[in-house]
């Protein structure tokens, strides 16, 4: 893995952090970060507000990296050669400021995919409004396959009150009538096997499976991602706050 999906058509500041511990600093997203790396001072200060850094990484939808230099007075080096723009790959060596500070490309990456990824912070707690439509549709599909259970319950016992029937017509009617109830068997068998043929291609087992674990993996704290139980919306809404990380729902 070199370049993330997520930083496809990203852009990456890169410089100095603007304070006296002068780390590395990276931006992306409107978003910043310093890495644990003491930053020489001819590299430009990162100043992501202000858009300005020492050099920058245009990362293409196609996973393309393009490393720029920002000023004029900056330097910046890949492999060696001191560069204005190039395409380069993570494994290459880019050194920043006349004294070459050198930094670790997929470093960066790897930083840079956190820092876009990363949820933004929610003060005053995480939403949980669409867990509402997760548990109705639980809900509905669960109510669906009990309807189509109850619906082949009920053909099963139809060929039995026709069985039922002709064996009382048989006991009470004379001969000629008699035959007549073979009619009513064949309707019973005909039943039996339509019967028998909706409950073989059934598939109610392996769609109340699908739709446990998509109801599982969908209606979880926003925060934690810890399941909430089989406990309908509003009990969950009722409780204010998480059970497992605390954090409040809104
Ligand atoms: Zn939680």
């Amino acid at each position: 893995m070199t370049v993330t999906e997520a930083l496809k058509g990203k852009t990456i500041l890169i410089g100095r952090e603007n304070s006296p511990l002068s780390r590395l600093f990276i931006s992306a997203d409107s978003k910043a970060m310093a890495l644990n790396l003491s930053v020489p001072k001819n590299v430009s200060r990162c100043l992501p507000a202000e858009g300005k850094a020492h050099c920058k990484i245009e990362i293409s939808h196609n996973g393309e990296l393009k490393i720029t230099n920002l000023k004029d007075e900056n330097r910046t080096y890949v492999n060696g050669n001191e560069i204005i723009s190039k395409i380069i790959k993570p494994t290459d060596t880019v050194e920043l400021g006349e004294s070459r500070f050198a930094i670790n490309i997929q470093q960066i990456l790897n930083a840079a995919t956190k820092l876009v990824t990363v949820a933004p912070p929610q003060p005053d707690g995480y939403s949980i409004k669409h867990l509402e439509n997760v548990w109705n549709d639980f809900e509905n599909k669960n109510i669906e396959l009990q309807k189509r259970a109850k619906h082949l319950n009920l053909l099963r016992s139809v060929p039995i009150a026709f069985t039922m029937i002709g064996g009382v017509i048989s006991a009470i009617v004379d001969e000629d009538i008699r035959k007549y109830t073979i009619i009513i068997t064949c309707i019973a068998v005909v039943i039996l096997l339509y019967g028998l043929y909706k409950a073989a291609t059934d598939k109610s087992i392996e769609e109340r499976q699908e739709a446990t674990k998509k109801f599982q993996d969908n209606y979880v704290c926003p925060k934690c991602r810890h399941f909430l139980g089989n406990q309908p919306y509003n009990i969950v809404r009722q409780n204010k706050n998480c059970p497992y990380c605390k954090v409040r729902f809104i």
